[in-house]
């Protein structure tokens, strides 16, 4: 059995989602007993070869610059060519917007179980069987995949970026051709926030407690002094006082940071479904019976207004 990892990237950057995939996959190798390979189309501005820290034994470059752009079902079909040509029995996604397009399809073409949002690694001992998170995270659930070929998409936060030593991966140039892009793209605006929200390791999320997106400070001025990342509430953002990607919950962005900083947020079931896999949970609101409290590690019964301008004092004293 061996492991191919899809190595997700943009504006020429790898994401931080596919170095804990690389960690993970390089984690899976070992345990089979095998390689840990990746695969990476299109062109990044990181020298390949270092991946190899991770614990990536090959790396296998279909360096079209057209695949930079290519759409999901393009990127599906030459991943099914890699992954014939290199005779991978696992694929390793991260579970992230590319991860959520590509993976089922290549599933498909592949005949392949698939499963999406993983949290650890498979145990192998009786099949292959993977845990996975369910109920908006209330739940998780192992899932045995019996195909030939199977596809694991992972969890962001969910397995750590681990590096393994000062080891080269081999490059391997590979010959696939883009297959025609069912969309064209005609242009892309990038959204650049300090730190990209899915990814994050500290989130300072703001609700309708914050009165106005004229207050909208007091988060960004504690998510900037922790090098935090921004979120809000779906109301914040159906309002227009802040943007639909920084919305978290069961209808937006799931989040799986260190430290979740909910302010002025009640904590409906439909924000918790997005934020419940985060490690540490604060909660500051002026209503001591809030629901959050519940799902919180610790909690601030107060009003943002006095609570927050003191947090970022003492985070700028740290
Ligand atoms: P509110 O419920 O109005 O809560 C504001 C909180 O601020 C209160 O707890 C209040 O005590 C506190 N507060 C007020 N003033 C202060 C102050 N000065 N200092 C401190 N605290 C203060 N919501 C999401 O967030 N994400 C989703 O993905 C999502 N999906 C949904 C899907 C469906 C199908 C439905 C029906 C709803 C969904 N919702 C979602 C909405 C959700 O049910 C809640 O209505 C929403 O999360 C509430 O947002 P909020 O906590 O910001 O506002």
């Amino acid at each position: 059995m061996s492991v191919l990892i899809y190595i997700d990237h943009t504006e020429g950057q790898i994401k931080k989602g596919s170095l804990e995939a690389l960690s993970y996959g390089a984690a899976l190798a070992r345990k089979l007993n095998t390689t840990a390979e990746a695969l990476l189309l299109g062109t990044v501005k990181e020298e390949l070869s270092t991946l190899g820290k991770y614990g990536i034994a090959k790396i296998h470059q279909a360096a079209d610059e057209s695949f930079n752009a290519a759409d999901a079902q393009v990127i599906a079909n030459a991943v099914s060519a890699a992954v014939s040509a290199s005779g991978a029995n696992v694929v390793i996604f991260s579970f992230n917007a590319t991860g959520v397009a590509v993976a089922p399809r290549l599933a498909a073409s592949l005949k392949a179980g698939l499963v999406a949002g993983a949290v650890a690694l498979p145990e192998t001992e009786n099949g292959f069987i993977v845990k996975k998170t369910v109920f908006s995270g209330k739940a998780s659930a192992k899932v045995k995949i019996n195909s030939a070929v199977k596809i694991i998409s992972l969890n962001a936060n969910s397995f750590g970026i681990h590096e393994m030593g000062d080891t080269t991966a081999e490059i391997n140039i590979v010959d696939i051709t883009p297959t025609e892009n069912k969309v064209k793209v005609l242009s892309t605006e990038l959204i650049k926030g300090e730190v990209p929200l899915a990814e994050a390791e500290i989130v300072v999320s703001g609700g309708r407690g914050l009165k106005g997106p004229e207050n909208w400070y007091l988060i960004s001025d504690l998510a900037h002094e922790l090098h935090g990342a921004i979120a809000c509430s779906r109301p914040v953002a159906d309002d227009g006082w802040r943007p639909h990607h920084e919305h978290v919950g069961q209808t937006g962005v799931q989040v799986a940071p260190n430290l979740y900083i909910a302010i002025g947020i009640s904590g409906a079931i439909q924000h918790l479904g997005g934020v419940n896999r985060s490690k540490t949970i604060v909660v500051i609101n002026k209503d001591a019976d809030a629901p959050f409290f519940k799902a919180a590690d610790y909690g601030i019964v107060g009003d943002a207004f006095e609570v927050v301008p003191k947090m970022i004092e003492a985070v700028k004293k740290l």
